[in-house]
């Protein structure tokens, strides 16, 4: 399975004082993030994979050019999942993630946030700093699914590697500030996360399930304390841990809801 979001891809860096999906950079961003879905996604089948689901990760989940995908794969699409990487269960063989950025605060990281950049300050898991990435690929782990392979900036390959060594990556570009980026050219890009998808699954064994210590603390820690008390309403079960942090003791992250 695929996540795909659209940050992290070549040669998009959005807009300051705006999301990217406001931004004049979102219409090459889904471009883009569908060209270098569809590098992995042939990658994936010319090396024997016998199904690959592509899950459109982004704000809305309506970002991918979906006509534009490879015929042989199968879609996730749209908002209200009960979890991260929907549908994922132990039948799959590996995840993957295109278009991934860093966790909120990394220094130059290219648009980095978690999940929110307007409400989210920063995420931590038993006390630990995580971005979506180690997020994300902990609910793979959950089904017993390794994250093989990651494409993001330097940044994110960067944070996915401190969390999974065994992580394959393409460095899609340089950050250099929040909105600026020294890129590589986007078919560059394609190639590369071609080839090395290839490799990732040519070393699939030495990859292995991503997992917190369970059951697992998680704390969000909002920008505003007008934020926390709006995810109070939908956050049954959290406690305040301070004026600005909501925390909670789930079983495993298949219950993290971001
Ligand atoms: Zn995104």
């Amino acid at each position: 399975m695929i996540a795909v979001d659209c940050e992290g891809a070549a040669c998009v860096v959005g807009e300051p004082g705006m999301s990217l999906s406001n931004s004049s950079n979102m219409a090459f961003a889904r471009e883009q993030a569908t060209r270098e879905t569809n590098a992995a996604v042939r990658a994936l089948f010319d090396v024997g994979a016998e199904k690959v689901v592509v899950w459109d990760s982004h704000g809305d989940g309506a970002n991918i050019l979906f006509d534009q995908l490879d015929q042989r794969c199968e879609i996730l699409l749209g908002v209200g999942f009960n979890r991260r990487f929907p549908e994922l269960d132990e039948t799959y063989s590996g995840v993957l993630m295109i278009g991934y950025h860093a966790m909120a605060g990394t220094v130059n990281g290219v648009l980095a946030h978690t999940y929110s950049s307007d409400a989210y300050h920063a995420i931590r898991v038993n006390g630990m700093e995580v971005g979506e990435i180690a997020l994300d690929a902990s609910v793979a782990g959950e089904r017993k699914v390794p994250l093989i392979f990651v494409a993001s900036d330097d940044k994110g390959c960067a944070e996915s590697l401190e969390f999974m060594p065994w992580v394959k990556t393409v460095e899609t570009k340089r950050g250099l500030g929040r909105h600026c980026a020294y890129s590589k050219h986007p078919a560059v890009v394609e190639k590369q996360i071609y080839g090395t998808v290839c490799v990732a699954v040519e070393e699939l064994a030495q990859m292995k399930p991503f997992l917190f210590k369970n059951p697992v603390q998680i704390e969000i820690q909002f920008e505003q304390f007008i934020q926390l008390l709006k995810a109070r309403i939908r956050r049954q079960g959290w406690s305040m841990s301070g004026l600005k942090t909501l925390k909670a003791l789930l079983p495993n992250m298949l219950e993290w809801k971001c």
